[in-house]
């Protein structure tokens, strides 16, 4: 028997077993990045989280059609009405073109996933590829009376839609007290919590770079707008799974849910995931904070992508991830004893003579059930550790049921961990070392060994050469 999924669902705060609307497609909208600066790596723990839901649905035997949004177009500062177009300050602050920077950091974005093992979702359309579908979804709200016009936007009038707060659970009194103490540009605007669905260039927007013509003046779409209008377009509405991080619920989420809702009077999407947070010294990681990590950052300081990836894997997504450099480095090392066992067991084709022995069969079983129980890397990655070490499972049996949870793990390479998963810094010290020991330097060269047992390595000599190894923490 084949262990069902079970997914948790933010709308209704439970887990349920997943039933797709279709019997062998899912599909699947998450929502992307805007594209005016880096990722951090906040972002891309939400972005593993997604992935591994992708490779869970496929084991599951479903063909998954997943969305992903580009924002490149005005994203106001935070989530109100107020403040800036952070696309367009970016763009002015480094003198290119909005073009320019939203093109170069969807390739940044595209190249952080790809070395985090994260598929790239076949379909990545960008806002303002959709903006007819936006002013559509636009019209179809004002002609059924959610939405409304000022001198300076087009509003949706959250009082109307009567189930506003389902997925956050906020009473809409509080959410409309907490927007209170906001700035409100526009003095039309009914209520604070109302939110746009459409800016007209004019006022404190009369020199926006990107806009379009509409039925209310040109202008520019409200960011809630596309995720409602792309989802839509592509992939009909209800869909089965919309994903995004924990901070998309009360705002992003509510509204994109409001918007199509109240438009075309079907769910959204039946089940809702939302990724925890990665803090950083307990504080939330954001662009408009100090506390600013990329995946450059990582590999900079020397440290493999994948290693990330493993270190995320290693909390369950809806609980909270403390980053820190110390966990990061015994993570690389966890995962570095993997790659040094799992290639152990020999390299070249995994061939299978007959079915798997009762032992591998239970563990193949215990893996399966992990993943389907709601997502649960850490239990999977304890079964991938329980098969490397049990002593009665043959080799060939470890390598092929090890393969198989890493095609949805994604944290073993393609070759055995060599000389590139240790820091530059190291292997620079341990040429240096071995150059001196060669010239009888050895004084000299013990201290080179301190530096870089310092750094976390042990440098074991041996014929004609040295090994490192990461110490054990
Ligand atoms: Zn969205």
């Amino acid at each position: 028997v084949k262990p069902v999924l079970k997914l948790h669902n933010t709308l209704g705060r439970k887990i349920q077993e997943f039933k797709p609307l279709k019997k062998n497609s899912v599909s699947l909208y998450t929502c992307g990045p805007t594209v005016y600066n880096y990722a951090h790596i906040g972002n891309l723990r939400t972005y593993i989280f997604e992935d591994i839901l992708e490779r869970v649905l496929m084991r599951n035997g479903y063909r998954v059609d997943r969305v992903m949004n580009i924002t490149d177009v005005g994203h106001l500062t935070g989530d109100t009405d107020a403040g800036e177009d952070k696309v367009e300050k970016e763009a002015r602050s480094e003198n290119r073109s909005v073009k320019e920077i939203t093109e170069f950091y969807t390739e940044k974005f595209l190249e952080d996933l790809r070395e985090l093992n994260v598929k790239i979702p076949r379909s990545l359309p960008k806002a303002t590829s959709f903006i007819e579908e936006q002013i559509e979804l636009v019209e179809e709200l004002m002609k059924k009376g959610y939405a409304y016009e000022t001198a300076e936007a087009v509003y949706f009038d959250v009082k109307k839609f009567k189930s506003y707060g389902k997925l956050s659970g906020q009473k809409l009194e509080e959410k409309t007290v907490a927007a209170r103490a906001e700035v409100v540009a526009d003095k039309e605007k009914r209520s604070p919590a109302d939110f746009a669905l459409w800016f007209k260039t004019v006022g404190r927007f009369k020199d926006h770079i990107q806009r379009w013509p509409s039925p209310w003046g040109e202008g520019f779409p409200g960011w809630h707008l596309e995720c409602s209008a792309i989802a839509r377009a592509l992939l009909g509405q209800p869909l089965d799974i919309h994903t995004g991080g924990v901070d998309h619920i009360g705002t992003h989420h509510e509204n994109e849910i409001a918007q199509s809702e109240a438009a075309y009077k079907l769910p959204l999407a039946n089940y809702w995931l939302h990724g925890e947070f990665l803090l950083i010294d307990a504080a939330k990681m954001a662009k408009s904070e100090k506390n600013f990590i990329t995946l450059a950052d990582l590999k900079a300081r020397g440290y493999a992508p994948l290693s990330f990836r493993y270190l995320v894997l290693n909390s369950h997504y809806r609980s909270k991830l403390n980053f820190s450099w110390e966990a990061l480095s015994a993570a690389e090392h966890g995962l570095y004893k993997i790659e040094e066992a799992y290639f152990a067991l020999g390299r070249g084709p995994i061939k299978l003579k007959g079915p798997l022995s009762r032992g591998a069969e239970i563990e193949e079983i215990a893996f399966t059930k992990a993943i389907n129980e709601d997502l649960n890397t850490p239990k999977a990655l304890a079964v991938l550790h329980k098969v490397l070490r049990a002593p009665k499972i043959p080799a060939m049996e470890k390598r092929a049921l090890i393969e198989k949870m890493n095609q949805i793990l994604q944290i073993i390479g393609d070759e055995p961990p060599g000389p590139s998963s240790i820091p530059r810094r190291v292997q620079e010290l341990a040429a240096q070392r071995l150059r001196l020991r060669n010239n009888k330097q050895f004084k000299q060269a013990d201290v080179l060994r301190d530096e870089i047992d310092g750094l976390g390595y042990t440098i074991i000599d041996e014929e004609g050469g040295y090994r490192l190894v990461p110490k054990r923490k």
